[in-house]
């Protein structure tokens, strides 16, 4: 039997679904990502479609039914106009969204996450325009604190192996474990760490600075442009480990269009 239930949620993204429904992925705090059908919702003129957009907080009314959940009602509770003022916070909004939806699984409560999700568009609908290299920058502190939230956050400081503290330069990355390796547990057991890589010290505080870091400290903190590439590197290289969907695109391709 269809049973009905009330959720407020983030709508992640949007797909066609069958020929004139439309399937949405919905985070909501108290039930995870949730994925919902809106039954003739690709038409223009149905109701339902104008409430779904992407980046609104939205209250649902659902059907649970055997196979599918479908929207019975929807009502935008909270928008963030300010994200359509300018192409790159129009970006980094879908795009912090879009990574949200590859990096977490359904039905997966976490209203820490939720949290996370709307101060990040709140921080975006008032950053401003900025250009590509700077998004980019945003998203991977996006993505870093994101990783942090679904308990991936890299070690950074002890090494993986042997729990001592790491000297600048004397370590590699192993993205797959999670963080740096020491050089001598590199020399003592080779095969066990061979997948790691060099990431210069610089961008391993990049790495921890994004983490920690609030996002309004990130918009005015100076771009080193030489460390970026493995700054980011290394950003992927952990979602490319730990997330369910592996992002289709760069973080830099991500941003191209700021
Ligand atoms: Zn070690």
């Amino acid at each position: 039997m269809a049973t009905l239930y009330h959720a407020t949620g983030l709508v992640l993204s949007r797909r066609p679904w069958r020929e004139a429904d439309r399937a949405y992925a919905v985070l909501t705090p108290e039930h995870g990502k949730i994925d919902v059908i809106g039954r003739g919702a690709s038409k223009p003129l149905a109701k339902l479609s104008s409430h779904l957009e992407l980046c609104a907080e939205v209250h649902l009314l659902l059907v649970q039914g055997r196979t599918y959940e479908t929207v019975a009602g929807a009502e935008q509770i909270r928008t963030f106009p300010g994200i359509y003022g300018n192409l790159s916070t129009m970006t980094l909004a879908h795009q912090g969204l879009h990574l949200i939806d590859l990096g977490t699984r359904e039905r997966q409560a976490d209203p820490k996450l939720y949290a996370r999700a709307l101060e990040w568009l709140a921080f975006v609908e008032t950053a401003g325009p900025c250009r590509a290299e700077r998004a980019a920058f945003l998203l991977a502190a996006f993505a870093l604190k994101l990783l942090d939230l679904l308990g991936y956050c890299p070690e950074l400081s002890h090494c993986l192996g042997c729990r001592t503290a790491v000297l600048p330069d004397a370590y590699r990355w192993h993205p797959l474990k999670g963080g740096i390796v020491c050089d001598a547990c590199l020399r003592r057991f080779p095969q066990e760490w061979f997948a790691a890589r060099p990431l210069p010290n610089e961008a391993l505080k990049l790495v921890r600075f994004g983490i920690q870091e609030p996002f309004s400290d990130l918009l005015r903190l100076h771009l080193p442009g030489p460390l970026l590439p493995p700054f980011h590197e290394a950003v992927e290289s952990l979602m490319a480990a730990h997330f369910p969907t592996i992002p289709a695109l760069s973080l830099h391709e991500a941003c191209a269009a700021c």
